[in-house]
C-alpha cells in the first residue's frame, strides 16, 4: 500500500421514478454505463421522493450484488447480505430481487413548498383539510404531514399565488416545477370541475373514516 489518498468521487443517485415513470429508461441505462465505465459510484433509488420523507439510508444496502462476497463481508461486515455476481443464476437473481419488493402501501405524492416564490400568504393551508400544511413559530408556511396528502390531488397548487407549490410527480410542467418563472393562477388554471369533485370526495371518504 502506498501513503497515497484515494481519488474522492461524487456519487452519482438516479431516482428510477418506479410509480409515475417519469425517467426515460433509455437516459437511466445511459446513466449507468457512463458512471460503470468512468469508475463514478452510483446507486439507483426506486422513488427520490419516498427517501426525501422517510428515514431511510439509501447506503444501508440490504441485499450487495457483487464478485467475491468473502471479500465484501470481510469489508463491510460479515453480516452483509451478499450474492456472487459471477455465479448466481438469473433466475435466483430474480427470486432474490423479487424477495426484496415491499407492495407499496403509500404513493409518495405529496407538496413540497419552494421558499424562494413563496410569500407566506397561507393559502395553502386554509385550502387544504387534510392538514398537510401548517405555520411555523418562525411565520414561515411548511409541509409538515406529507402522507396525509391525497394521491393525485394537486388542488393547492392551484391556488397558489407565488406558484411555490410543486407536485414533482404531476404531469402538469405548471405545477411540477419545470417553469423557470412562476405563473400565476387565472380564470382559466383554475382548479377544473373533474378535480375539484375528487377534492370534495377525498374530503368526504376522510370525514367518514374520522367519525
Ligand atoms: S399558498 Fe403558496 S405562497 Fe401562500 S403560503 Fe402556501 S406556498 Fe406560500
Ligand atoms: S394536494 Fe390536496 S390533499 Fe395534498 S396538500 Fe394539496 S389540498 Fe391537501
Amino acid at each position: 500500500m502506498t501513503g497515497e489518498t484515494p481519488k474522492q468521487y461524487r456519487k452519482l443517485v438516479i431516482c428510477a421514478c418506479r410509480l409515475y415513470h417519469k425517467i426515460p429508461s433509455a437516459v437511466l441505462d445511459e446513466a449507468v454505463k457512463a458512471a460503470a465505465s468512468e469508475g463514478v459510484p452510483c446507486e439507483i433509488v426506486p422513488d427520490l421522493c419516498l427517501e426525501a420523507v422517510s428515514d431511510m439510508n439509501p447506503c444501508d444496502a440490504a441485499l450487495v450484488l457483487a464478485c467475491q462476497t468473502r471479500a465484501v463481508r470481510a469489508m463491510f461486515g460479515a453480516e452483509t447480505d451478499c450474492l456472487d455476481a459471477q455465479k448466481v443464476s438469473p433466475e435466483a437473481l430474480r427470486e432474490a430481487i423479487r424477495a426484496l419488493a415491499v407492495p407499496p402501501d403509500w404513493v409518495p405524492w405529496f407538496p413540497v413548498i419552494d421558499e424562494t416564490r413563496c410569500v407566506n400568504c397561507g393559502k395553502c393551508a386554509d385550502f387544504c383539510m387534510f392538514g398537510v400544511y401548517e405555520k411555523k413559530n418562525d411565520g414561515h408556511f411548511r409541509v409538515v404531514h406529507p402522507a396525509a396528502c391525497k394521491t393525485d390531488c394537486p388542488a393547492c397548487a392551484r391556488i397558489c399565488p407565488a406558484n411555490a407549490i410543486i407536485f414533482p410527480k404531476s404531469r402538469e410542467d405548471r405545477l411540477n416545477g419545470a417553469l423557470d418563472e412562476p405563473v400565476k393562477p387565472s380564470p382559466d388554471d383554475q382548479t377544473s370541475f373533474r378535480e375539484r369533485l375528487e377534492y370534495r370526495k377525498k374530503v368526504r371518504l376522510f370525514r367518514d373514516k374520522m367519525r
